[in-house]
């Protein structure tokens, strides 16, 4: 690792465990910011402090591709990022990237795919995300995936040969996976033949905007959006916070919201979703504070919303020992949980029992993550108090360390007896012995008369010493709504007309049913190279 990257590695670091540190309260604290503050009328100020043609606001797989596609379009750009560093939940992420349309790496592995073929899978309406997709965006979606596909590997993003296989998903294969091999932030994912993340994606794009002449401005947080008049008028630029004081720029073509989704702003969540209460962690966090701030600033100049549409299993992850989704063990962000990728496979939920604060278990163990139900169960439960129950034979058979720092210190408990094991997590003690000794019942039984556990997942008793409780937390993981968009990626009004001067894109943006980055880099790219006509 350079010294360069060393540093920038320590950078990151110390801003994580800064904000490790208040994580509990920054998703209250951002929601408590946006709520109080007054949706003003947004006139010009008197005075713009810098200027650029395209101003792009957050630097992850969406915000990147934008800024370098302007640039690449004979614009001057300035990106504008509230982190101390660049990537957003890109930078962060496993580098599983669903792009197709025939890519090469498709073509070597025999696979057959079209833009065409694209967008008639995504139209299934036999498959659930499918159904609501807006056409339009969809065809320019699938329009624009090949040459996105080739316009980052012409920038230096570096990809497996093979292509991953999500167990279950069949139909056509597009899940590339994204080289990278380096020290660094990503979670790096384990299934390919060497290691990739989301970080292979996000650095060659920050050199390639700054080859380009793209100013990037870390630790700027845009405030506000500012448009001509009271909801009418161009979009001219943003207000900026820095350093406590407030920043005015300029955009003379137009300002591209990447600032990805509002998953961590309790309020807007429960728009859609009452259950998405404060408690529940969003995935990325605390590195990104997913608050909407994007949206909200949307929405102020007159923007309107498209509804989310995850309704169903992308929206939630379930996670064992960490209130944080996937980071490498040790990391200040939170440790991986349960097992060695942190998500426990079905095989091993199902080896375990779920309770809830009462002690007692709630639901079949054993349902998969998708359809939704394993989920409505656990939302219902009080206060969302999960603990996973399980004894040092289930340790041995999964080979399951549940200790920091795989798992996170006051999120794991064992004791030599399940009434002791109750004390330490705050459970009625009987219950949680007359729960372990009913269900040891059913393992004799073969059977679970209580939640339908299917046959082959009840085999081991709870039995023997020391017994375990590591907490499960709900992360709120993708949500999917936000700005209403155009093919061109240009944000539309409540009356549906084109707003001059402004683009979303990613997860700041709704109308697809796609998750992930693919969203972001394809349509951002779009806005880059429109914002820069
Ligand atoms: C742990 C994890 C694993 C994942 N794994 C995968 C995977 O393998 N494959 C995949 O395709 N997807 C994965 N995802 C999802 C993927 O990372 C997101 O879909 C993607 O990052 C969204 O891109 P975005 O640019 O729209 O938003 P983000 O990545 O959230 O970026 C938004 C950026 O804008 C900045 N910002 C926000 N508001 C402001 C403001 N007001 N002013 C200035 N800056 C602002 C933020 O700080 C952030 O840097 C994963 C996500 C997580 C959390």
């Amino acid at each position: 690792m350079s010294e360069n990257r060393a540093k920038k590695m320590l950078t990151r670091r110390s801003f994580i465990t800064r904000a490790a540190a208040g994580v509990a309260g920054a998703s209250t604290a951002a929601f408590m910011r946006l709520s109080t503050r007054e949706a003003k009328a947004s006139g010009p100020p008197g005075k713009w402090d810098r200027e650029a043609d395209v101003i792009v606001v957050g630097s992850g797989p969406t915000g990147l591709p934008a800024a370098v596609a302007a640039a690449e379009n004979g614009a001057r750009v300035l990106l504008l990022e509230q982190n101390s560093e660049v990537g957003g939940n890109g930078v962060i992420n496993g580098g599983i990237l669903s792009i197709g349309g025939g890519t090469r790496l498709q073509k070597l592995q025999g696979i057959e795919d079209s833009a065409d073929l694209m967008f008639k899978d995504s139209s299934d309406y036999r498959i659930r995300e499918n159904r609501r997709n807006d056409p339009r965006l969809l065809r320019a979606f699938c329009d624009y995936n090949l040459s996105t596909f080739n316009w980052l590997e012409g920038h230096g993003v570096r990809f497996q040969d093979n292509l991953f296989v999500f167990p279950g998903i069949t139909g056509t294969s597009r899940y590339h996976l994204i080289s990278w091999d380096k020290e660094g932030p990503g979670w790096l994912y384990e299934y390919g033949p060497s290691p990739s993340s989301g970080a292979g994606l996000i650095l060659p794009l920050e050199a390639a905007a700054r080859k380009k002449g793209v100013k990037i401005l870390l630790n700027h947080r845009m405030t506000k959006l500012i448009r001509e008049g009271c909801m009418a008028g161009r979009v001219l630029g943003v207000e900026v916070e820095v350093g406590g004081k407030e920043l005015y720029c300029k955009a003379r073509k137009g300002v591209i919201l990447g600032t990805g989704s509002w998953k961590g702003n309790k309020w807007l969540r429960t728009l859609f979703d009452p259950r998405l209460t404060e408690d529940l962690v969003a995935s990325g966090e605390p590195f990104v504070t997913a608050d909407g701030s994007g949206i909200l600033a949307g929405l102020e100049v007159g923007a309107a919303l498209v509804s989310d549409r995850a309704i169903d299993w992308h929206l939630f992850h379930r996670m064992f020992g960490t209130r944080y989704y996937r980071f490498p063990t040790g990391s200040p962000l939170g440790a991986p949980g349960l097992g060695r990728t942190g998500q426990l496979s079905l095989k091993e939920v199902a080896d375990l029992i779920i309770v809830n604060r009462s002690g007692r278990r709630y639901v079949n163990e054993a349902l998969p993550e998708k359809p939704a139900s394993f989920y409505d169960a656990s939302l219902a439960q009080e206060d969302h108090v999960l603990w996973a129950v399980f004894d040092e034979a289930a340790v041995n058979r999964h080979g399951w360390n549940p200790r920091p720092p795989v798992v996170e210190r006051d999120l794991a408990f064992s004791a030599p007896t399940i009434g002791g094991l109750a004390k330490l997590i705050g459970v009625p003690g009987d219950s949680l012995s007359e729960t372990v000794r009913r269900y040891n019942t059913f393992v004799g039984r073969g059977e679970d008369p209580d939640f339908g556990k299917p046959k082959r997942y009840v085999r081991h008793r709870i039995e023997t010493p020391p017994f375990y409780a590591v907490w499960m937390s709900i992360q709120v993981h993708d949500t999917t709504g936000g700005l209403a968009t155009n093919p061109k990626s240009q944000v539309l009004d409540i009356y549906g007309n084109a707003i001059s001067g402004l683009y979303a894109a990613g997860e700041a943006a709704g109308g697809l049913d796609k998750i992930g980055m693919a969203r972001g880099i394809v349509l951002g790219r779009i806005a880059g190279e429109n914002a820069a006509q």
